[in-house]
């Protein structure tokens, strides 16, 4: 009999998070203070986080605990089960063996909780009993809005307008767990007011949503601010999927020659990759890596690597990384989660040093891989989650093509159950490719400072 699932006990959730920080043969760039240009300290960051998840943010220690409380809460849903693709290899008719991890379990449906939980416990920790955030597709409020139900905390989520009016059920999800959400921008901030004055109609961003959460935190001194992707901390805290995966793998008695993930702000992707790409860089495994994001917001395939700004009104430190521009306004794909400026800087540093592969690909494209898997697979993925499908199948027939067996893994970040009416208007025909939008681009990289 062929196994379809690979389970791991609760016991065998991983103590330790992996920190690829310790491994890479030349450490990345520093996060730079916008005024004075020097790398930043924990007094730039500590109004904004705690000091247990500063550590972590420059950590240079291999591996790093996971607390007993947060063991204890990641038990609601991990570990997660890996899955290897049998229908879909069927319908592909390839030799490939197709393996996925599925995120898309957690009670949020998306990997996030995996540093919602971390980030939410960490606070509570020092004290603090009140956070704000910035959410997308409302995938990231829902997860933290979740956790900080656990521990006892309040948040307020800043949702981008577009998101908040396609997805009224992730605004439902962050409000049964108890948080605040409106639609940003906002009049409750100055960044979300001064961006209204200008544009009542402003469909928001992700750009901007975080300086308003930044905003509502650095203003209060009771209240943190929390970042659901691109910081080290929350790269760190997803290696718990590829932590899981190695074990998973093994149990199935293979090596992925390619590890697929779909990046936004790159969390899920580093999260399942890092793991695998410690063994290339201690061990000499020859696995390949590949990132994909959409053709309308390709920051790591078309993104200059340089210093710029996270968010629109210019509020976060310096960070090295491939941008289009902080000011750069995405259009309107369905894949909320991967309309950022940026990429991890962490990323994007391992991507400079040639480890990992990136590519770009448009919405239908990525629909018409996500209905295939539906049909096959059962799981109903999320329209980010669609673009790692996409990256997958093609591996899959690129190693048809050439008539090998290869072994693909890629990360399932997460269920589409709130994402029907993206899924309606593929199906009306309705739904666009955007070409890739250069004018924009190089608009909004003018306003890039020069470091
Ligand atoms: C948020 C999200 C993403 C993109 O974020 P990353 O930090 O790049 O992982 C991808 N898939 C799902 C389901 C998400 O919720």
């Amino acid at each position: 009999m062929t196994t379809t699932k690979f389970v791991l006990s609760e016991d065998e959730i991983p103590e330790a998070w992996y920190n690829i920080a310790a491994d890479l043969p030349q450490p990345p760039p520093p996060s730079l203070n916008p005024g004075t240009k020097q790398p930043i300290g924990p007094d730039d960051l500590s109004p904004l986080f705690p000091m247990a998840l500063i550590g972590q943010e420059v950590s240079t220690d291999q591996y790093i605990p996971i607390p007993e409380e947060v063991r204890e809460a990641y038990k609601l849903y991990r570990p997660s089960p890996l899955y290897r693709a049998h229908r879909l290899e069927k319908a592909l008719d390839t030799p490939a063996h197709i393996y996925y991890k599925n995120e898309s379990v957690s009670p949020a449906g998306s990997h996030k909780p995996n540093t919602a939980i971390p980030q939410a416990y960490y606070n509570k920790q020092e004290g603090i009993t009140k956070l704000s955030t910035e959410t997308g597709a409302g995938q990231w409020g829902s997860a933290l809005a979740m956790a900080c139900n656990f521990f006892d905390m309040e948040l307020k989520v800043y949702m981008v307008r577009v998101s908040y009016e396609q997805k009224p059920y992730r605004r439902s999800m962050i409000q049964i767990w108890g948080a605040d959400v409106v639609p940003s921008p906002s009049p409750d901030t100055e960044a979300g007011r001064k961006i209204l004055a200008e544009d009542p109609d402003s469909p928001g961003s992700l750009g901007i949503a975080i300086s308003e959460a930044v905003e509502h935190a650095a203003t209060r001194d009771d209240t943190k601010y929390s970042l659901g992707s691109v910081l080290n901390h929350v790269l760190l805290h997803q290696t718990i999927i590829g932590q899981e995966a190695l074990k998973q793998m093994e149990q199935a008695g293979e090596e992925p020659d390619v590890v697929v993930g779909c990046v936004g702000g790159g969390s899920n992707f580093s999260g399942i990759a890092f793991p695998f790409l410690r063994r290339r860089l201690a061990e000499g495994a020859k696995t390949r890596f590949v990132a994909v994001e959409p053709e309308a917001c390709p920051s790591l395939t078309r993104g200059e690597y340089r210093y710029d700004f996270g968010d629109t009104a210019e509020m976060t430190p310096l960070m090295k990384m491939n941008t289009l521009g902080h000011t750069f306004m995405p259009p309107g794909i369905h894949a909320g989660g991967l309309r950022y400026h940026a990429m991890a800087p962490l990323l994007c540093h391992v991507h400079e040093l040639g480890l990992i592969e990136a590519k770009a690909y448009h919405q239908v494209a990525c629909f018409d891989a996500a209905v295939q898997f539906a049909r096959t697979e059962g799981i109903i993925p999320a329209p980010e989650t669609s673009h790692a499908i996409r990256g997958a199948i093609d591996e899959a027939l690129a190693a048809k093509e050439a008539g090998e067996s290869r072994v693909i893994l890629f990360n399932l970040s997460g269920h589409g159950h709130f994402d029907m009416g993206s899924y309606d208007r593929y199906f009306a025909g309705e739904l666009k490719d955007y070409a890739y939008p250069e004018e924009a681009v190089k608009e909004a990289m003018k306003a890039v400072p020069d470091v």
